[in-house]
């Protein structure tokens, strides 16, 4: 059943994906309520109201549940328990299990496995043994992320050569948090797939960006994306596995590896509206915002087709300075959160470049 126009939608975190979603419903006629503990945050100052409060205080999930016809978020790390929550008394969407999967790199690892997906070999690590047998097993080199959210590039350290004796060390630097390490692929670029599942089950990808990342913050998202059809078919092929067997609602951001023989590994998935997938908003009649809020309002889904070629590029930190010139260019959309304060690191706007009409 799909939502009656201004029903109001809930969304948990208050950040510029929240924005960007609250800004689609209101183009769709619905009313947005925000759950997100700091004030004035970029989704409120676009939403219709917001709740200051924790993302699991209850009191403020009853009051969000009440006030909602349907719930979903912007961020992966909301609490399984709060989702679970609100399930119990409005539909939330994409699904709790969603969130379970993808907050955990070895249940998120053994789920892709589990359904045909390939990604780097994985080993739990939680001392300096099972470290020296996984690196072993991965011919010396790896990976070491936390398994759990990392925090601010705190999250991972590279093996190269058998280095034994790092545990103690990269897992104090990581906070002492149960940790993994991954196969060190040598991929030759990164892409990401951007999908969406409906509440009648049908699914639709957009086109796989190639995206480039620096100190672990991507730094744009170009399409096409310079990979064969079977990379991109495969990519696609393996975010709507995952839709399904989620059982999902909503939009997904799947990251992946290219190799050099084309084919894909998949790295990490999102279970939200995806950085990567801002370039949607641009280049495509219906954006990742307005295909998730159609999801989750039970509407049918837009269409994933390109009418462009386009490069996104995030604004962090001091590229705000380079807004007066990027005002001046014709074919580019700018899109800015709201946010008073830069810091390095952190991500204020985003632009996107038209390169070619189709
Ligand atoms: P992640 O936090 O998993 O998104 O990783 C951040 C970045 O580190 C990725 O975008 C890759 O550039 C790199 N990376 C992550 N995992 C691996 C891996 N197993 N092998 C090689 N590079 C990796």
């Amino acid at each position: 059943m799909s939502l009656a126009p201004g029903s109001t939608i809930g969304i948990i975190g208050g950040g510029q994906l929240g924005r960007m979603l609250a800004m689609a419903a209101a183009r769709l006629g619905h009313r947005t309520i925000v759950l997100e503990p700091q004030a004035d945050c970029p989704a409120a100052q676009v939403a219709n109201l917001q709740i200051v409060a924790a993302y699991d205080d209850p009191a403020a999930l009853a009051e969000l549940a009440s006030a909602s016809t349907v719930v979903t978020y912007e961020f992966e790390n909301v609490p399984v328990a709060a989702a679970e929550t609100l399930a119990a008394r409005v539909p939330v969407y994409p699904p709790a299990r969603a969130l379970e999967v993808a907050q955990d790199r070895v249940t998120e690892k053994s789920f892709l496995n589990g359904i045909g997906i390939p990604t780097a070999q994985f080993c739990p690590i939680d001392n300096d043994e099972q470290l020296t047998v996984a690196l072993k097993k991965f011919n010396g080199s790896g990976v070491l992320k936390t398994r759990r959210l990392g925090y601010d590039g705190k999250g991972q350290r590279v093996f190269r050569n058998m280095e034994t004796g790092g545990f103690a060390g990269a897992s104090e630097a990581m906070g002492n948090v149960p940790l993994i390490l991954e196969s060190l692929v040598a991929f030759e670029r990164e892409i990401s797939v951007i999908a969406a599942r409906g509440l009648d089950g049908s699914i639709a990808a957009y086109d796989p960006a190639e995206n480039v990342h620096r100190e672990g913050i991507l730094r744009s998202s170009t399409l096409p994306a310079p990979i064969g059809p079977e990379a991109a078919a495969a990519a696609k092929e393996a975010a709507a596995k995952i839709l399904s067997a989620l059982g999902y609602v909503g939009v997904i951001g799947v990251e992946f590896f290219v190799l050099a023989d084309g084919s894909v590994l998949a790295n990490e998935m999102a279970p939200r509206v995806h950085n990567s997938g801002h370039w949607t908003e641009a280049a495509c009649a219906v954006s990742q915002f307005e295909q998730h809020i159609r999801a989750v309002a039970g509407l049918p889904l837009g269409s994933p087709a390109r009418h462009s070629d386009c490069v996104m590029e995030n604004l962090i930190g001091d590229d705000m300075q380079k807004v007066p010139a990027l005002l001046a260019e014709p074919d580019l959309m700018l899109h800015l959160y709201g946010k008073a304060q830069s810091r390095p690191g952190r991500k204020m706007g985003h632009f996107t470049r038209i390169s070619r009409r189709h």
